[in-house]
């Protein structure tokens, strides 16, 4: 797997999956733009730390709710490298609460950040794949967008919209050498589920036929297969990362 000379933005990049999954990017090659919202220093630190591995990385404040941020989150891409080949759409959110407690102000944040986010970065990033005939989109989704949890109406429905968004685009942009692929993890073992406890992640992980909470690296080296060359004949598709908590 090499991506030498390719250029990579992982959005929501300084931390759990996203901060794995910019390490991976970085060590097969390519060149990182480290996308954040508020946690500056955690991006600087992971350019710095890609940097000490002979890894080329920068990053760019943006944030992905904002039409206008997205764009310029794009062209800083193109701007300083002259090219972008893999866009990781990784930053979002939770808000949890059953449905009869959960605010509309909730609902409608996490579908800002997580779906409205997603689809501006595919929109600005697709003008440009295009032109290039060439590109790598990468959503991240989760399984329960596909068999929904109690709780996460907003979330669940947010990672639902990305796999719809994931093969709407897949359909359009194909022909022209763009690849538009969702991964779905289960659970994952980031600060967004450190907050479960450890009574709940026991019960979940009855479930997991591997029975472990996965780690940020099993999303990372699936995405840098979907970004890779390897998948070329491989778009429109949802993948999951889960130990088959979810048999499709
Ligand atoms: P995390 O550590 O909380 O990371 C989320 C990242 O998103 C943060 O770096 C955050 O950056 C960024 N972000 C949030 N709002 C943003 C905005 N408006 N603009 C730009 N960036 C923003 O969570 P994680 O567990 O690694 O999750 C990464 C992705 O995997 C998410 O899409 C999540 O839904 C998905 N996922 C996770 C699991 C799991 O079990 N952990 C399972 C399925 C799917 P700032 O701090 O700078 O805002």
């Amino acid at each position: 797997m090499n991506l030498k000379g390719k250029v990579a933005i992982v959005t929501g990049g300084g931390t759990g999956i996203g901060r794995k999954i910019c390490l991976t990017l970085a060590s097969k090659g390519a060149t990182v733009i480290v996308n954040y919202n508020s946690g500056a220093q955690f991006a600087l630190d992971l350019v710095d730390e890609i940097k000490s591995q002979n890894g080329q990385a920068d990053c760019m404040q943006a944030d992905i709710q904002s039409f206008e941020e997205s764009e310029n989150l794009i062209k800083f891409a193109i701007e300083k490298f002259g090219r972008l080949d893999i866009l990781v759409n990784n930053a979002g959110i939770v808000a949890d609460a059953l449905m009869i407690r959960m605010s509309e102000e909730n609902f409608d944040k996490v579908i800002n950040v997580n779906l409205k986010g997603t689809w501006n970065c595919c929109k600005h990033a697709v003008k440009y794949m295009m032109k290039q005939r060439s590109g790598k989109i990468v959503n991240i989704a989760s399984v329960v967008g596909i068999i929904g949890n109690a709780g996460q109406t907003n979330y669940s429905a947010s990672k639902a919209g990305i796999i719809g968004v994931t093969k709407s685009v897949a359909r359009e942009v194909s022909k022209r050498g763009i690849n538009v692929n969702a991964v779905a993890p289960g659970f994952i073992k980031t600060k967004m589920t450190e907050s479960l406890g450890e009574e709940i992640i026991e019960e979940y992980t009855k479930n997991i036929p591997i029975p472990r909470l996965g780690e940020p690296e099993d999303v990372a080296n699936m995405v840098a297969f979907l970004a890779s060359d390897l998948s070329n004949y491989i778009t429109g598709q949802v993948i999951n990362v889960d130990g088959g908590l979810v048999m499709n």
